[in-house]
């Protein structure tokens, strides 16, 4: 099995979306000085000997711009995106054209992970997801309670959603996703088993960035359920620190940095 990991481009976004507190006033600090982050679109290319290959994620619609609201291209910006970052040529890069693509896992259902499912549109490619998710996301476009972070041009029933059930699913030999709520209600962690490196997980954004990990800081606007990620963060802690695993984070430039310099993992 080998892994690499995908850059699909940048967002530019406040940082109070990524962490809890960040930019509030203060008695010493009353007026902050607004701070926006540029955070990295990610997907994984897994080529699993059995089940072939495999995405984790997909980014953004190309055709953002026009899919997207305009409140939510100037909160969420997208920056500087070309044809290296578009998923059908980063396809192309590693030998492989968007037809080759056996299964797309889908760690949730947000815009910037899922809205890249239109490359795949006509295809019939199994799309894996939480069955919260999937439930939570159709019914958050049709009351518009959560509208933005979803959108009906890819939230589409003649995809091929494969829902999928319980707390701990082994989809295919050394791919096993986590349930871990808490960003979403539906939110995958996948772990990945390789041979020659240390397993990975990918945890979409459980974690935005590795503040969020390493120093315990909950997501800010972005969380949805405090409780539970809580609970999903100690759940992905358990896990690597028994297994030394490597930890994708669904936005972070540096830990993209350190882990697309390897040509893959296997
Ligand atoms: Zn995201």
């Amino acid at each position: 099995m080998k892994l690499r990991v995908l850059d699909l481009g940048t967002v530019v976004a406040d940082q109070g979306w990524s962490l809890m507190g960040a930019g509030a006033a203060t008695q010493s600090n009353p007026r902050p000085e607004p701070v926006r982050r540029s955070l990295k679109l990610i997907a994984t290319l897994i080529e699993h000997p059995k089940a072939g290959v495999l995405l984790y994620e997909c980014g953004a619609a190309p055709k953002y711009q026009e899919l997207w609201p305009a409140p939510v291209q100037d909160a969420f910006t997208i920056s500087g995106y070309s044809d290296e970052h578009r998923l059908d040529k980063l396809l192309n890069k590693a030998g492989y054209e968007i037809k080759d693509v056996k299964g797309i896992i889908m760690g949730h259902l947000h815009i910037d992970h899922a809205g890249g499912l239109e490359f795949f549109r006509g295809h019939n490619v199994p799309i894996y997801v939480h069955e919260q998710e999937l439930k939570y996301a159709f019914y958050a476009v049709a009351t518009k309670e959560d509208f933005g972070a979803y959108l009906p041009h890819y939230l589409d029933p003649s995809f091929n959603w494969k829902a999928l059930h319980g707390d701990r699913i082994e989809l295919f030999d050394g791919l096993t996703l986590h349930h871990t709520p808490g960003h979403t209600p539906g939110l995958m962690t996948l772990e990945v088993k390789l041979k020659n490196s240390e397993p990975f997980l990918l945890t979409s954004d459980q974690f935005h960035l590795k503040e969020n990990y390493f120093e315990e800081r909950p997501l800010g606007w972005l969380i949805r359920d405090m409780s539970a990620w809580w609970v999903s963060l100690r759940k992905i802690q358990q896990i690597a620190n028994k297994t030394n695993a490597n930890l994708v984070f669904g936005h972070d430039p540096d830990i993209l940095a350190k882990y697309s310099k390897e040509k893959y993992y296997d």
